[in-house]
């Protein structure tokens, strides 16, 4: 289960003019529980107000990013991927076959990431791992 993460806020927060698209985007990306990429995103604001643009989608994803609200993805399709940018750390499996983004926390390796930058003369402040696989056949 997703985090929900109230966008409109965190964009009061820094300050971000909230126009009436960008109200609406923000609407769909904390309701989003997944990684939708702008095409999936124009989709879901359009149930909503089929007025705005795939323009307006691009020009306020990058303005969210650039804000820090937003986490941005690529998952090997080399499309962009938008998350609302959590708290608290997680890594990515996705499923090469389907595209599904499974979302995982692991202390072991967490841990054996800082002892790795450590080892290098490194103190870690952030990473990012992504995993990449098939499902394991129930019938193989
Ligand atoms: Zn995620």
């Amino acid at each position: 289960m997703k985090q929900r993460i109230d966008i409109e806020a965190l964009c009061a927060q820094r300050g971000l003019r909230i126009t009436e698209p960008r109200r609406v985007i923000a609407r769909v990306l904390s309701e989003s529980e997944d990684h939708p990429h702008v095409e999936l995103l124009h989709q879901r604001v359009m149930d909503i107000d089929p007025r705005i643009s795939i323009a307006t989608v691009y020009r306020t994803v990058r303005l969210f990013e650039e804000a820090g609200i937003l986490d941005r993805h690529e998952f090997g399709d080399g499309r962009a991927r938008y998350e609302p940018a959590a708290d608290t750390h997680h890594d990515h499996l996705i499923n090469v076959e389907t595209g599904e983004v499974l979302e995982f926390v692991d202390p072991e390796l967490e841990h054996l990431q800082r002892m790795i930058a450590q080892k290098l003369g490194y103190r870690l402040v952030d990473h990012r791992l992504e995993l990449y696989g098939i499902r394991k056949g129930t019938g193989e």
